[in-house]
């Protein structure tokens, strides 16, 4: 069940074995709720007493037990919710939380979300949410620490081990796919090395999404049937230029902004066409979200008259003009729009 209700001063009685209820009893207090936990019995002489609640949390299979407490939950008018029972002793998820927005992650990383005891998280996912989506967790910021600079990884490792060998249910939230360029893979060794479960959840890459969201398409049929996604944060080498060039397809580049120039010369350099296109789009499904359309060769007078900003994903090849300017501004605005328009918090 998805908690975007307000229960403020609601009675909820959790009822369940006491090992695996005290994370759903959280959740159901952090949505402003007076809860109490019974077990099956207790919970059954409560309901005929005169300290009937209004709602009862079954935690766990509906069983004989449960039968007998709904039907007497029903002969009251209370209402009955049923929740699994959380695994329980500690682990590790990874979650792809995609491209920036909530509805952008996925079912199961969702339900991952809702049953953390711990978040660990960082600036590109869907921070702003998660009060929301992990209403019973402690949230930790790891892309900051008090002084600005980021967690180092391996405290971050340390930080997932620790959390979970205390048998905390762990979430480490990761922007876009957790393998895509997000050091997920050094994580899930960490948590294997301290023979800690450790299970990962895919996202919605922002190599994909966020040129969709502009609308380009990394593939079209006829134009571009091969993709790569590089990282543009240490510049290639002559060899690694040449092999993008000659592959002929679309290239997408991550953390790519501050060496762009570099890039462009280099492709340049090997062959490429000054008339390629290139499009770069800043901050994805964000208000801010802009799209800015050259041809190679004129990237760098570009980048003076737009000076971009991270995070941006910059993409080279004939796919960018693919779907033409109108159908840019339509991809974008009806995405945004429908965003507004629909409020998931009403
Ligand atoms: N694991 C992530 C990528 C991490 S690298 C994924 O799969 O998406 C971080 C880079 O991703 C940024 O420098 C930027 O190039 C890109 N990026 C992530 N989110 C973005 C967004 N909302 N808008 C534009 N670029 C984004």
């Amino acid at each position: 069940m998805n908690l975007d209700l307000d229960l403020t001063d609601v009675r909820v009685l959790v009822v369940g074995d006491i090992d695996g209820v005290r994370p759903v009893q959280r959740r159901y207090a952090a949505a402003g709720a007076r809860t109490s936990f019974r077990d099956p019995d207790g919970a059954l002489s409560l309901l005929g007493s005169q300290h009937a609640p209004d709602v009862v949390v079954w935690v766990g299979e509906r069983d004989a037990a449960h039968r007998a407490l709904a039907a007497r939950a029903r002969s009251r008018g209370i209402l009955v919710v049923v929740e699994p029972r959380p695994l329980p002793g500690g682990r590790v998820t990874l979650i792809g939380g995609g491209p920036g927005r909530a509805d952008l992650i996925t079912v199961a990383g969702r339900d991952a979300l809702r049953q953390a005891d711990v978040v660990l998280y960082d600036r590109l996912g869907p921070g702003d949410d998660l009060d929301l989506l992990a209403p019973g967790a402690q949230l930790v910021d790891v892309g900051k620490t008090p002084g600005h600079h980021a967690v180092p990884q391996h405290e971050i490792n340390r930080m997932l081990v620790t959390h979970a060998r205390a048998g905390r249910r762990v979430v480490r939230l990761k922007g876009g796919d957790p393998f895509v360029f997000g050091r997920g893979g050094e994580e899930v060794m960490a948590c294997r090395d301290a023979s800690v479960p450790v299970t990962v959840v895919p996202g919605i890459s922002s190599a994909i999404a966020v040129p969709a969201v502009a609308g380009i398409p990394v593939t079209h049929r006829e134009v571009s049937r091969t993709f790569t996604v590089i990282s543009g944060h240490v510049p290639f080498g002559e060899d690694e230029l040449a092999h993008l060039v000659g592959l002929g397809g679309t290239i997408v580049v991550l953390m790519g902004v501050a060496n762009l120039p570099a890039m462009a010369a280099g492709l340049l350099r090997h062959g490429m066409s000054p008339a390629m296109p290139l499009g770069i789009v800043e901050s994805g499904f964000r208000d801010a979200q802009r799209t800015t359309v050259a041809d190679l060769g004129a990237v760098t007078e570009v980048l003076t008259r737009v000076r971009p900003r991270s995070p941006a994903v910059i993409v080279i090849g004939e796919v960018v003009r693919a779907l033409g300017p109108e159908t840019w501004k339509d991809v974008a605005s009806s995405y945004m729009e429908a965003d507004s328009a629909a409020s998931p918090r009403s």
